[in-house]
């Protein structure tokens, strides 16, 4: 089995980076620390990823590729932020703090007129930010919203568990 088949199988057919199933063709081997800075061939320093991220990243050192992935918006949340349940100002840092901070402050002004349906508070998320959001931030708010224990999930059906109001 060639390497490449085998990280792809590995990995789940998707691509490292953005997790997408590789159309064939399009998959490549990325060295995480690139040969040119000494990484090897081994697996622990490969991945299959798709070939435009393979050029992208090039041979930029693992601090630099981290910081590319890290740029991207994606579910990645570090443990502090969980215990975070109070809205105070300190706590809110960065565009997707502001962003779940204003979609509160939405379900808040509904009182008890909140949605009660997953499709319906996606709905209202994306109306918050009037309708600029694209679907993959819709989601990923929505998901925040749930792993910070604000909105809980009964198979279709929401409830709500929102901080007090600030000040
Ligand atoms: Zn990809």
């Amino acid at each position: 089995m060639k390497q490449l088949e085998r990280l792809l199988f590995l990995q789940g057919q998707r691509c490292f980076f953005c997790q997408q199933s590789i159309p064939d063709g399009e998959a490549s081997v990325e060295h995480l620390v690139a040969s040119a800075n000494g990484g090897t061939n081994g697996d622990d320093n490969c991945v299959a990823c798709c070939k435009a991220v393979n050029s992208a990243l090039g041979s930029l050192s693992i601090k630099e590729k981290l910081r590319v992935v890290l740029n991207q918006r994606g579910p990645f949340s570090c443990p502090k932020s969980r215990n975070s349940n109070q809205i105070d100002g300190a706590a809110l840092v960065g565009p997707d703090e502001e962003r779940i901070f204003a979609v509160l402050a939405d379900l808040q002004k509904r009182g008890s007129a909140r949605p009660r349906k997953v499709g319906t508070l996606q709905n209202t998320i994306s109306a918050v930010f009037h309708k600029k959001l694209t679907e993959q931030e819709v989601e990923y708010l929505f998901e925040a919203l749930v792993a910070k224990g604000y909105v809980v999930v009964d198979d279709q059906k929401v409830s709500y568990a929102l901080p007090q109001r600030a000040g």
